[in-house]
Protein backbone atom coordinates (compact mmCIF):
# COMPACT_ATOMS: atom_id res chain seq x y z
CA UNK A 1 0.00 0.00 0.00
CA UNK A 2 1.32 3.39 -0.94
CA UNK A 3 1.32 5.54 2.51
CA UNK A 4 0.88 9.13 2.58
CA UNK A 5 3.49 11.82 4.45
CA UNK A 6 1.44 12.04 7.38
CA UNK A 7 1.45 8.55 7.71
CA UNK A 8 5.12 7.34 7.02
CA UNK A 9 6.19 9.98 9.04
CA UNK A 10 4.35 8.28 12.25
CA UNK A 11 5.05 4.72 11.12
CA UNK A 12 8.07 4.53 8.36
CA UNK A 13 11.02 2.53 10.47
CA UNK A 14 8.92 2.62 13.69
CA UNK A 15 7.49 -0.69 13.28
CA UNK A 16 6.36 -2.44 17.12
CA UNK A 17 9.80 -3.77 18.75
CA UNK A 18 9.59 -7.17 17.84
CA UNK A 19 10.53 -8.87 21.43
CA UNK A 20 8.51 -6.63 23.49
CA UNK A 21 5.61 -4.63 21.33
CA UNK A 22 6.63 -1.83 22.36
CA UNK A 23 5.28 0.97 20.24
CA UNK A 24 8.21 3.24 20.20
CA UNK A 25 11.17 2.62 18.38
CA UNK A 26 13.89 1.46 21.89
CA UNK A 27 16.94 3.78 22.94
CA UNK A 28 19.49 0.88 21.73
CA UNK A 29 21.80 2.63 23.87
CA UNK A 30 25.03 0.76 23.36
CA UNK A 31 28.36 0.81 22.36
CA UNK A 32 28.84 -2.92 21.21
CA UNK A 33 27.30 -5.90 20.04
CA UNK A 34 27.78 -9.51 21.67
CA UNK A 35 28.93 -11.75 18.45
CA UNK A 36 28.28 -15.79 18.44
CA UNK A 37 30.94 -15.90 16.54
CA UNK A 38 34.19 -13.81 15.22
CA UNK A 39 32.10 -11.62 12.58
CA UNK A 40 28.73 -13.53 13.11
CA UNK A 41 26.58 -11.29 14.29
CA UNK A 42 23.07 -9.74 13.59
CA UNK A 43 23.84 -7.14 11.25
CA UNK A 44 25.03 -5.00 14.05
CA UNK A 45 28.80 -4.60 15.72
CA UNK A 46 29.89 -1.44 16.91
CA UNK A 47 27.54 1.65 17.39
CA UNK A 48 29.67 4.02 15.64
CA UNK A 49 28.49 1.84 12.31
CA UNK A 50 25.25 1.14 13.07
CA UNK A 51 22.44 0.82 15.83
CA UNK A 52 19.26 0.25 15.23
CA UNK A 53 17.35 3.31 17.03
CA UNK A 54 19.90 5.47 14.63
CA UNK A 55 18.91 3.27 11.44
CA UNK A 56 14.78 3.83 12.77
CA UNK A 57 15.38 7.69 12.14
CA UNK A 58 17.99 6.97 8.76
CA UNK A 59 14.91 4.76 7.42
CA UNK A 60 12.05 7.04 8.12
CA UNK A 61 13.71 10.25 7.16
CA UNK A 62 14.30 8.72 3.69
CA UNK A 63 10.87 7.48 3.63
CA UNK A 64 10.06 11.20 3.79
CA UNK A 65 11.83 13.01 1.22
CA UNK A 66 10.91 10.29 -1.50
CA UNK A 67 14.56 8.46 -1.27
CA UNK A 68 16.47 5.10 -1.01
CA UNK A 69 18.52 5.64 1.57
CA UNK A 70 19.14 8.11 4.71
CA UNK A 71 22.08 8.52 7.10
CA UNK A 72 21.91 10.45 10.18
CA UNK A 73 24.61 12.99 11.80
CA UNK A 74 25.46 14.66 14.85
CA UNK A 75 24.64 18.13 13.35
CA UNK A 76 24.00 19.80 10.21
CA UNK A 77 27.17 20.33 10.04
CA UNK A 78 28.73 17.09 10.00
CA UNK A 79 26.35 16.15 7.32
CA UNK A 80 27.35 19.05 4.99
CA UNK A 81 31.17 18.21 6.04
CA UNK A 82 30.88 14.23 5.09
CA UNK A 83 29.06 15.37 1.37
CA UNK A 84 32.44 17.24 1.18
CA UNK A 85 34.85 14.32 2.06
CA UNK A 86 33.23 12.53 -1.54
CA UNK A 87 35.94 15.28 -3.25
CA UNK A 88 39.37 15.37 -3.66
CA UNK A 89 42.22 18.23 -3.41
CA UNK A 90 41.14 20.61 -6.52
CA UNK A 91 38.17 20.37 -6.76
CA UNK A 92 36.05 22.88 -7.23
CA UNK A 93 32.07 23.57 -5.28
CA UNK A 94 29.56 26.52 -6.99
CA UNK A 95 27.48 27.27 -3.82
CA UNK A 96 24.77 29.84 -3.56
CA UNK A 97 25.91 33.18 -2.59
CA UNK A 98 22.89 33.25 0.36
CA UNK A 99 24.22 30.16 2.68
CA UNK A 100 23.48 29.97 6.28
CA UNK A 101 26.85 31.31 7.58
CA UNK A 102 28.68 28.27 9.16
CA UNK A 103 28.36 26.59 5.98
CA UNK A 104 30.06 29.77 4.44
CA UNK A 105 32.65 29.53 7.23
CA UNK A 106 33.52 25.55 6.85
CA UNK A 107 33.70 26.03 3.26
CA UNK A 108 35.81 29.52 3.21
CA UNK A 109 37.94 28.77 6.53
CA UNK A 110 38.58 24.94 6.80
CA UNK A 111 37.88 23.47 3.30
CA UNK A 112 40.07 25.70 1.20
CA UNK A 113 43.26 24.59 3.40
CA UNK A 114 42.83 21.01 2.02
CA UNK A 115 42.67 22.88 -1.45
CA UNK A 116 38.69 22.65 -2.07
CA UNK A 117 37.62 25.48 -4.51
CA UNK A 118 34.60 27.71 -3.78
CA UNK A 119 32.76 30.34 -5.53
CA UNK A 120 29.80 31.92 -4.00
CA UNK A 121 27.43 33.40 -6.56
CA UNK A 122 23.84 34.14 -6.97
CA UNK A 123 22.01 30.76 -8.39
CA UNK A 124 18.07 32.12 -8.26
CA UNK A 125 18.87 32.06 -12.59
CA UNK A 126 19.65 28.73 -13.35
CA UNK A 127 21.94 30.23 -16.05
CA UNK A 128 24.45 31.03 -13.80
CA UNK A 129 25.20 27.81 -12.90
CA UNK A 130 26.43 27.36 -16.86
CA UNK A 131 28.36 30.87 -16.74
CA UNK A 132 29.90 29.86 -13.44
CA UNK A 133 31.11 25.82 -13.71
CA UNK A 134 34.51 25.48 -14.05
CA UNK A 135 35.85 22.08 -15.43
CA UNK A 136 36.63 20.98 -12.36
CA UNK A 137 33.18 21.65 -10.69
CA UNK A 138 31.64 18.70 -8.78
CA UNK A 139 29.11 20.03 -6.76
CA UNK A 140 26.53 22.91 -6.52
CA UNK A 141 25.41 23.33 -3.65
CA UNK A 142 21.94 25.05 -3.36
CA UNK A 143 20.19 26.18 -0.01
CA UNK A 144 16.79 26.55 -1.62
CA UNK A 145 14.75 28.59 0.67
CA UNK A 146 18.38 30.10 1.36
CA UNK A 147 19.00 31.33 4.95
CA UNK A 148 18.28 34.20 5.85
CA UNK A 149 17.15 35.79 2.23
CA UNK A 150 14.98 33.20 1.53
CA UNK A 151 15.94 33.18 -2.18
CA UNK A 152 14.84 30.04 -4.25
CA UNK A 153 17.02 27.85 -6.91
CA UNK A 154 15.33 26.55 -9.63
CA UNK A 155 16.33 22.74 -8.39
CA UNK A 156 14.93 20.73 -11.63
CA UNK A 157 16.20 23.99 -14.17
CA UNK A 158 19.95 23.80 -12.46
CA UNK A 159 19.53 19.73 -12.13
CA UNK A 160 19.46 19.41 -15.87
CA UNK A 161 22.32 21.94 -16.60
CA UNK A 162 24.62 19.68 -13.83
CA UNK A 163 23.79 16.52 -15.12
CA UNK A 164 24.62 17.30 -18.72
CA UNK A 165 28.01 18.36 -16.64
CA UNK A 166 28.62 15.63 -14.60
CA UNK A 167 28.12 17.67 -11.74
CA UNK A 168 26.08 16.36 -8.29
CA UNK A 169 23.20 19.00 -6.51
CA UNK A 170 23.25 19.02 -3.38
CA UNK A 171 20.30 20.65 -1.74
CA UNK A 172 20.27 22.17 1.88
CA UNK A 173 16.30 21.66 2.55
CA UNK A 174 16.32 22.65 5.87
CA UNK A 175 13.67 25.93 5.74
CA UNK A 176 11.55 24.01 3.24
CA UNK A 177 11.50 20.54 5.10
CA UNK A 178 10.08 17.49 3.44
CA UNK A 179 6.66 18.37 4.01
CA UNK A 180 6.81 21.62 1.46
CA UNK A 181 9.56 20.66 -1.15
CA UNK A 182 10.79 17.15 -2.11
CA UNK A 183 14.49 17.81 -3.89
CA UNK A 184 15.05 14.74 -4.79
CA UNK A 185 12.19 14.46 -7.07
CA UNK A 186 13.42 17.35 -8.62
CA UNK A 187 16.33 15.70 -9.64
CA UNK A 188 18.34 16.51 -6.58
CA UNK A 189 21.08 14.15 -5.77
CA UNK A 190 21.59 14.85 -2.62
CA UNK A 191 18.98 16.24 0.42
CA UNK A 192 20.57 17.75 3.34
CA UNK A 193 19.13 18.37 6.68
CA UNK A 194 19.59 20.45 9.65
CA UNK A 195 17.75 17.70 11.69
CA UNK A 196 17.91 20.11 14.45
CA UNK A 197 15.28 22.65 12.83
CA UNK A 198 11.65 21.39 11.62
CA UNK A 199 12.76 17.82 11.65
CA UNK A 200 13.10 17.61 15.12
CA UNK A 201 10.82 20.60 15.88
CA UNK A 202 11.33 21.03 19.45
CA UNK A 203 14.53 23.05 19.89
CA UNK A 204 16.12 20.33 22.00
CA UNK A 205 18.80 18.46 19.60
CA UNK A 206 21.45 19.31 17.19
CA UNK A 207 21.60 16.77 14.45
CA UNK A 208 21.99 16.07 10.53
CA UNK A 209 20.58 13.86 7.99
CA UNK A 210 21.48 12.97 4.34
CA UNK A 211 19.40 11.52 1.87
CA UNK A 212 19.75 10.05 -1.67
CA UNK A 213 18.74 7.73 -3.91
CA UNK A 214 21.71 6.21 -6.05
CA UNK A 215 23.30 3.31 -3.97
CA UNK A 216 26.98 3.66 -4.78
CA UNK A 217 26.52 7.41 -3.46
CA UNK A 218 25.05 6.01 -0.57
CA UNK A 219 27.82 3.61 0.08
CA UNK A 220 30.55 6.39 -0.50
CA UNK A 221 28.74 8.38 2.11
CA UNK A 222 28.11 5.88 4.77
CA UNK A 223 31.60 4.75 4.46
CA UNK A 224 32.48 8.04 5.45
CA UNK A 225 30.07 8.86 8.12
CA UNK A 226 31.60 5.17 9.52
CA UNK A 227 35.60 6.09 8.68
CA UNK A 228 34.77 10.10 10.44
CA UNK A 229 32.31 9.23 13.16
CA UNK A 230 30.24 12.20 13.17
CA UNK A 231 27.32 10.11 14.30
CA UNK A 232 24.20 11.13 16.64
CA UNK A 233 23.58 9.39 19.70
CA UNK A 234 20.54 6.89 20.27
CA UNK A 235 18.59 9.34 22.35
CA UNK A 236 19.07 12.07 20.05
CA UNK A 237 18.07 9.50 17.09
CA UNK A 238 14.91 8.75 19.64
CA UNK A 239 13.90 12.26 20.17
CA UNK A 240 14.33 13.41 16.32
CA UNK A 241 12.25 10.45 15.65
CA UNK A 242 9.30 11.46 17.81
CA UNK A 243 9.33 14.97 16.57
CA UNK A 244 8.73 14.06 12.97
CA UNK A 245 5.63 12.53 14.05
CA UNK A 246 3.54 15.57 14.02
CA UNK A 247 6.06 17.06 11.55
CA UNK A 248 3.04 17.62 9.20
CA UNK A 249 0.59 19.20 11.41
CA UNK A 250 3.58 21.52 12.70
CA UNK A 251 4.49 22.70 9.35
CA UNK A 252 0.97 23.75 8.17
CA UNK A 253 0.54 25.65 11.04
CA UNK A 254 4.25 27.38 10.90
CA UNK A 255 2.60 28.13 7.30
CA UNK A 256 -0.65 29.50 8.17
CA UNK A 257 0.75 32.07 10.62
CA UNK A 258 3.98 32.90 8.77
CA UNK A 259 1.53 33.97 6.25
CA UNK A 260 -0.69 35.78 8.34
CA UNK A 261 2.50 37.56 10.30
CA UNK A 262 4.05 38.46 6.79
CA UNK A 263 0.82 39.99 5.55
CA UNK A 264 0.50 41.92 8.60
CA UNK A 265 4.36 43.22 8.50
CA UNK A 266 4.00 43.93 4.70
CA UNK A 267 1.61 46.87 5.99
CA UNK A 268 3.04 48.01 8.81
CA UNK A 269 4.56 51.40 8.90
CA UNK A 270 7.57 51.01 10.93
CA UNK A 271 8.45 47.87 7.98
CA UNK A 272 10.80 48.27 5.01
CA UNK A 273 10.28 45.29 3.14
CA UNK A 274 8.84 41.67 3.87
CA UNK A 275 10.73 38.49 2.18
CA UNK A 276 8.27 35.82 2.47
CA UNK A 277 7.77 33.14 -0.11
CA UNK A 278 3.87 32.91 0.07
CA UNK A 279 3.58 36.87 -0.69
CA UNK A 280 3.33 38.22 -4.42
CA UNK A 281 5.84 40.75 -3.25
CA UNK A 282 8.69 37.61 -3.54
CA UNK A 283 10.21 37.84 -6.40
CA UNK A 284 10.36 34.18 -6.93
CA UNK A 285 7.15 34.12 -5.93
CA UNK A 286 6.05 31.92 -9.13
CA UNK A 287 8.83 29.10 -8.77
CA UNK A 288 7.73 28.72 -4.95
CA UNK A 289 4.31 27.88 -6.20
CA UNK A 290 5.52 25.91 -8.72
CA UNK A 291 8.20 23.75 -7.03
CA UNK A 292 6.81 23.83 -2.78
CA UNK A 293 3.78 22.52 -1.60
CA UNK A 294 3.59 25.26 0.70
CA UNK A 295 5.59 28.33 2.21
CA UNK A 296 6.96 27.48 5.25
CA UNK A 297 7.52 29.16 8.36
CA UNK A 298 10.45 31.68 8.16
CA UNK A 299 9.92 35.20 7.76
CA UNK A 300 12.56 38.06 6.68
CA UNK A 301 11.92 41.50 7.12
CA UNK A 302 13.59 44.89 7.04
CA UNK A 303 12.79 47.54 9.76
CA UNK A 304 12.96 51.23 9.44
CA UNK A 305 15.43 52.90 11.58
CA UNK A 306 18.32 50.68 11.28
CA UNK A 307 20.50 48.84 13.73
CA UNK A 308 19.03 50.77 16.66
CA UNK A 309 15.90 50.31 15.98
CA UNK A 310 16.42 46.53 15.15
CA UNK A 311 18.13 46.32 18.61
CA UNK A 312 15.25 48.19 20.96
CA UNK A 313 12.46 45.95 18.54
CA UNK A 314 14.24 42.89 19.47
CA UNK A 315 14.48 43.96 23.58
CA UNK A 316 10.62 44.65 23.52
CA UNK A 317 9.73 41.08 22.21
CA UNK A 318 7.97 39.03 25.37
CA UNK A 319 6.81 35.59 23.00
CA UNK A 320 9.36 36.35 20.80
CA UNK A 321 12.44 34.68 22.25
CA UNK A 322 15.76 36.50 20.71
CA UNK A 323 18.02 32.78 19.56
CA UNK A 324 19.44 31.50 16.63
CA UNK A 325 18.65 28.44 15.20
CA UNK A 326 14.42 27.72 13.87
CA UNK A 327 11.82 25.21 13.50
CA UNK A 328 10.87 24.88 16.64
CA UNK A 329 7.29 25.04 18.38
CA UNK A 330 7.95 28.38 19.93
CA UNK A 331 8.75 31.33 18.39
CA UNK A 332 12.35 32.60 17.52
CA UNK A 333 13.72 35.83 16.00
CA UNK A 334 17.21 37.05 15.31
CA UNK A 335 19.07 39.49 14.04
CA UNK A 336 21.58 37.67 10.77
CA UNK A 337 23.86 40.47 10.70
CA UNK A 338 24.99 39.89 14.63
CA UNK A 339 23.62 36.63 15.37
CA UNK A 340 23.61 33.65 12.85
CA UNK A 341 25.81 34.95 10.02
CA UNK A 342 28.05 37.17 12.45
CA UNK A 343 30.78 34.44 11.00
CA UNK A 344 30.96 35.84 7.77
CA UNK A 345 32.82 38.52 6.42
CA UNK A 346 31.41 42.07 6.34
CA UNK A 347 31.79 42.23 2.89
CA UNK A 348 30.29 39.05 1.76
CA UNK A 349 27.37 39.82 3.81
CA UNK A 350 26.76 43.68 2.63
CA UNK A 351 27.26 41.61 -0.73
CA UNK A 352 24.51 39.33 0.08
CA UNK A 353 22.26 42.06 1.63
CA UNK A 354 22.44 40.94 4.90
CA UNK A 355 22.16 44.13 6.27
CA UNK A 356 22.46 45.51 9.69
CA UNK A 357 18.24 46.43 9.35
CA UNK A 358 17.40 42.87 8.03
CA UNK A 359 15.44 40.45 11.16
CA UNK A 360 14.53 36.95 10.70
CA UNK A 361 11.52 35.41 12.18
CA UNK A 362 10.89 31.69 12.84
CA UNK A 363 7.40 31.53 13.39
CA UNK A 364 6.15 29.19 15.95
CA UNK A 365 3.35 27.65 16.16
CA UNK A 366 1.33 29.46 19.27
CA UNK A 367 -1.93 31.05 18.80
CA UNK A 368 -1.53 33.89 15.83
CA UNK A 369 -3.28 36.55 17.70
CA UNK A 370 -0.71 36.08 20.57
CA UNK A 371 2.18 36.64 17.91
CA UNK A 372 0.52 39.40 16.20
CA UNK A 373 0.08 41.30 19.49
CA UNK A 374 3.59 41.20 20.49
CA UNK A 375 4.36 42.30 17.27
CA UNK A 376 2.16 45.06 17.25
CA UNK A 377 3.35 46.64 20.39
CA UNK A 378 7.59 45.77 19.64
CA UNK A 379 7.06 47.94 16.46
N1 LIG B 1 21.87 24.57 7.16
C1 LIG B 1 21.05 25.56 7.53
C2 LIG B 1 20.14 26.17 6.50
C3 LIG B 1 21.04 26.02 8.84
O1 LIG B 1 20.22 27.03 9.18
C4 LIG B 1 21.91 25.43 9.79
C5 LIG B 1 21.96 25.88 11.19
O2 LIG B 1 21.39 26.90 11.53
C6 LIG B 1 22.77 24.41 9.36
C7 LIG B 1 22.72 23.99 8.05
C8 LIG B 1 23.72 23.75 10.33
O3 LIG B 1 23.05 22.83 11.14
P1 LIG B 1 23.47 22.45 12.64
O4 LIG B 1 23.38 23.71 13.45
O5 LIG B 1 22.49 21.40 13.03
O6 LIG B 1 24.87 21.94 12.59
Amino acid sequence: MELRFETRAIHTGCEPDASTGSIMPPIFQTSTYVQESPGEHKGYDYSRTNNPTRAALEKNIASLEGGNYGLAFSSGMSAISAVTQLLQAGDHILCCDDVYGGTYRLFDTILKKFQLEFDFVDLTVPQSLERHRKVNTKIVWLESLSNPRLKLADIEAIAAIAKKNKILVVVDNTFASPFFQKPLNLGADIVMHSTTKYLNGHSDVIGGALVMNDQGLYDKLRFIQNAIGAVPGPFDCFLILRGIKTLAVRMERHAENATRIAQFLEKHPNVQRVIYPGLRSHPQHELARKQMSGFGGMITFFIKGGLEAARRFLERLEIFSLAVSLGGVESLIEHPALMTHASMPKEMREKGGISDDLIRVSVGIEHIDDLINDLKNAL
